[in-house]
């Protein structure tokens, strides 16, 4: 069936048009291009009416189930251009095979990777004049998958919408960097093994929301999240992985069925391992980090996601108590990672890892 799953174009009209928005002042997730796509699944004919079309509202029924019970599952990654106007992608069959696993989780149809590569580059290309100029500046695109069968029964809808909409993003360090704080919380979890802490779900993000309004309020940007049995081991940082630096290893907490298994993260191991870095996955308690911030051995610590690439961390704040990281400033080698794999995102280094992928 995916096979004759055929894509149609229909442009907008030069008048139907959105103006660019200031470059200066972007964002992230406010302004949107004038296309996306678009395809249907149900039951009888699998996926179908694949579309590129111009950007548009849905008209729904108040009881599609994913209004009700959130089955819902996304994306987010990045097009990038080159100075010389190479657009490029950075890892995008990764994504779309997370995606599937997020499918297989939340019980919707896989979507064809192939395919769904095909339609992401065509609609990268046809969007292309609104991919900002400067460096760090990207284009973010947001693949969703959601439940559209209006029904009031708690079990798999027999109908989904996937879609892939896409805004400019400015550079997330356009003033350079700026380590930032954490809040570690013991009060709220963010996910249990056995759950769907592993996937893209909208309701782990609707579940974290309040954590992160606590910390904002008491002046921190993140919360960093711990095991939900023993709150105990560090998980994730917001919606980012998390490295410590200590002593002469670079550790992140293992893949255990409760942590997104970030494509940034994947990078920042296989890159540090290959300038010879020792890198460990293995559990780690808010103990330990505290203990190794204590005597000096803790020598920097970032987070690692697609939106900001590498985000150096500057300050915990663990049980009212206050602790600065690497003097509050950003470590080497979390410098050094972030410069490596935006040079590779930009198409200005060598790619030893065949990440990128051209679009165009
Ligand atoms: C998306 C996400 C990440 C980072 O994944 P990348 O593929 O590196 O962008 C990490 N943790 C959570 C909870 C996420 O949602």
């Amino acid at each position: 069936m995916w096979k004759d799953l055929e894509i149609s174009v229909v442009r907008c009209d030069s008048e139907e048009r959105k103006a660019k928005p200031d470059q200066d002042n972007l964002g992230f997730g406010t302004f949107f291009t004038d296309h996306m796509f678009l395809m249907k699944w149900n039951r009888e004919n699998g996926w179908h009416d694949a579309e590129i079309c111009p950007y548009r509202n849905f008209s729904m029924d108040p009881a599609a189930m994913v209004y009700h019970y959130g089955q819902a599952i996304f994306e987010g990654m990045k097009a990038y251009k080159s100075d010389e106007g190479q657009i490029y992608m950075f890892r995008p069959e990764d994504n779309i095979e997370r995606m599937n696993t997020s499918a297989l989780r939340m019980c919707m149809p896989r979507i064809p990777v192939e395919k769904i590569l095909k339609a992401m580059k065509a609609l990268v290309y046809l969007d292309r004049d609104w991919i900002p100029d400067g460096d760090g500046a990207t284009l973010y695109l947001r693949p969703t998958m959601i439940a559209v069968e209006p029904a009031l029964g708690v079990r798999p809808s027999e109908q989904y919408y996937f879609f892939i909409i896409m805004s400019p993003v400015g550079a997330y360090y356009a003033e350079g960097f700026n380590p930032t704080k954490i809040w570690v919380t013991d009060k709220y979890v963010r996910a249990v093994k056995g759950g769907v802490g592993h996937v893209k779900t909208a309701g782990n993000y609707a579940a974290s929301i309040m954590a992160a309004q606590e910390a904002n309020r008491a002046g921190y940007t993140q919360v960093l999240w711990l095991d939900a049995c023993d709150r105990k081991y560090v998980e994730e940082v917001g919606t980012s992985n998390i490295f410590f630096r200590i002593g002469d290893e670079l550790i992140t907490p293992p893949l255990g069925g409760s942590i997104l298994a970030g494509i940034t993260r994947d990078s920042v191991i296989q890159l540090a391992g290959s300038w010879g870095i020792n890198v460990v996955e293995r559990r780690i308690s808010i103990t330990e980090v505290i203990a190794a911030i204590e005597d000096g051995s803790l020598r920097e610590a970032f987070g690692s996601g697609t939106a900001a690439v590498i985000s150096p961390i500057g300050e915990l704040c663990y049980q009212e108590k206050k602790y600065v990281i690497a003097k509050g400033e950003t470590g080497e080698l979390s410098q050094r990672l972030f410069n490596e794999l935006q040079a590779i995102q930009n198409g200005k280094q060598d790619d030893p890892f065949k990440w990128v992928v051209r679009v165009g």
